[in-house]
């Protein structure tokens, strides 16, 4: 990785200080690379966003393991297929998803933004790269202000080539999830994929060299609605990358290690705090909007302090509580994350349950309501129901359909009394029942009708229904 070596002196740190200065939204942040714990945490979570690639092309049972299958309307997850009927399934993931960002951000703060968002990790990648091409944040700004020429254009095209073949790859990842990923490449490049798929890429590309390549941070100050609502989510006790003030201040100067000044805090005032920030912000100032809680101001001050011979920590995770001289409360005694965790642990029980009872096939029975029933020529009182099943199996599958609860109830079906389920389909289909009216003993009489597998009588579904008669 490209992060600065660690070979730099007070004096050159002074010496580049020049160059940074805080975000004013004027010009295109320039963050230096350094080396540091938190570093390394940013570069894991981007090797995580890899499987975001490499997902589309796993394999389950000889078709795509995750698959989003719009025009069957079923999500494939290896061994799962869920339905249209169980995306309520969905409410429980987005709330799930909810609570752990809460949560995390009432420990942690924008641990999200810092480390995981996709906007965040994209533009890491693209800053990599224009690093690895154009050099150094201070040559960068020297070949952006430097005239067209030879070099300058070679290093932009080489540049602006890789951001594209990034941006085309996300295009064709993200639309990947739906539908077979080796026809969609075989499909792209014989250029005959649907129009939607055309769009979906055009819109990707577009999207992820603007955002990642050219709006950068702008993207978390202006566009981001995350940054606005963490206000609410965080309390005093949510640690967050801080500057001791009590520690740092009065900053100043310093003559290089071991120089001591009775005067001068910690605080060397060599803004390498601020040159590393990816959103321009000043650490000092205290907690802004702006900052995404990276840590990588952090690691630059730990350096520095490393080189004027002062201990670590002058900016490090700590809450406003702490900063008071009071103690962190320990998790369990928080009611904000206790609230979040509960929630969390009942929507993880949920869609567990779920997922282990989705059930092969879903029935749901509608007695006919105009007329409630009829008298037959012969004397006998019918009913009708409408019938509709759905066979989430992968196969078709063979029922005998049944009814029990009033004795002497005749069955016919438009069906006939076996029923073939369509995998995959949804079947309408009538059913009649007669009885004599001397069986019935009230005017709604309970039943059951039952669907028993043919060829796999494992499958057995019973639905409560009623039978209805005069009164
Ligand atoms: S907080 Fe640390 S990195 Fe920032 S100016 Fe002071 S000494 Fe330098
Ligand atoms: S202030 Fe520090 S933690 Fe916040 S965004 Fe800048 S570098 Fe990251």
């Amino acid at each position: 990785m490209n992060e600065q070596k660690d070979t730099q002196s007070i004096e050159d740190i002074y010496a580049d200080a020049a160059h940074w200065h805080v975000n004013t939204g004027g010009e295109t942040i320039h963050a230096k690379r350094v080396k540091g714990r938190f570093r390394t945490l940013k570069w894991y979570a981007g090797i995580l966003w890899l499987l975001f690639f490499i997902a589309p092309y796993a394999r389950w049972q000889g078709q795509q393991a995750i698959l989003f299958d719009i025009p069957h309307r079923q999500f494939h997850l290896f061994a799962m297929t869920i339905w249209p009927q169980d995306i309520w399934m969905l409410s429980l993931v987005l709330i799930l998803l909810a609570m752990t960002l809460f949560g995390v951000t009432a420990v942690a703060g924008r641990v999200w933004c810092g480390y995981f968002c996709f906007q965040t990790v994209w533009t890491d990648w693209f800053t990599w790269l224009e690093d690895r091409i154009e050099g150094n944040p201070i040559q960068r700004r020297k070949l952006d202000a430097a005239p067209w020429h030879g070099r300058k254009i070679r290093l932009k095209l080489f540049k602006h080539s890789l951001w594209l073949l990034i941006s085309i790859l996300t295009g064709v990842t993200f639309a990947a999830y739906f539908t077979d990923v080796y026809q969609l490449w075989i499909g792209y490049l014989t250029f005959e994929v649907p129009l939607v798929a055309w769009v979906v890429l055009a819109a990707f590309i577009f999207g992820t060299y603007v955002f990642a390549g050219f709006m950068r941070e702008q993207v978390c100050f202006w566009l981001c609605p995350y940054a606005r609502i963490q206000g609410v989510m965080v309390d005093k006790d949510t640690i967050l990358p801080t500057y001791d003030v009590n520690r740092g201040e009065p900053r100043g100067k310093t003559k290089g290690r071991g120089s001591t000044s009775g005067e001068r805090g910690d605080c060397v005032d060599c803004h390498l705090c601020v040159g590393v920030c990816p959103t321009g912000v000043d650490i000092r100032e205290g907690m802004q909007e702006g900052c995404i809680t990276c840590g990588m101001c952090i690691d630059a001050c730990d350096t520095v302090m490393e080189k004027v011979g002062n201990p670590k920590g002058l900016i490090r995770y700590m809450s406003e509580k702490e900063i008071s001289g009071e103690k962190l409360p320990p998790l369990y005694k928080r009611p904000r994350v206790i609230v979040y965790s509960m929630i969390f642990l009942m929507s993880v029980t949920g869609i567990l349950y779920c997922l282990t009872h989705i059930p092969p096939v879903e029935l749901s029975v509608v007695h006919e309501r105009q007329p409630l029933f009829i008298h037959m020529s012969d004397g006998g009182i019918q009913n009708k129901y409408t019938f509709k099943a759905v066979n989430k199996m992968p196969e078709d599958i063979r029922f005998r359909l049944s009814v029990r609860g009033l004795p002497g109830l005749k069955l016919s079906a438009s069906t006939g009394d076996m029923v073939v389920l369509k995998s995959g389909k949804a079947i309408p289909f009538h059913v009649f029942l007669r009885a004599r009216p001397e069986q019935l003993q009230q005017e709604n009489t309970p039943i059951y009708f039952q669907l028993r597998g043919i060829d796999k009588p494992e499958i057995h579904l019973e639905y409560k229904s009623v039978f209805i008669g005069p009164k």
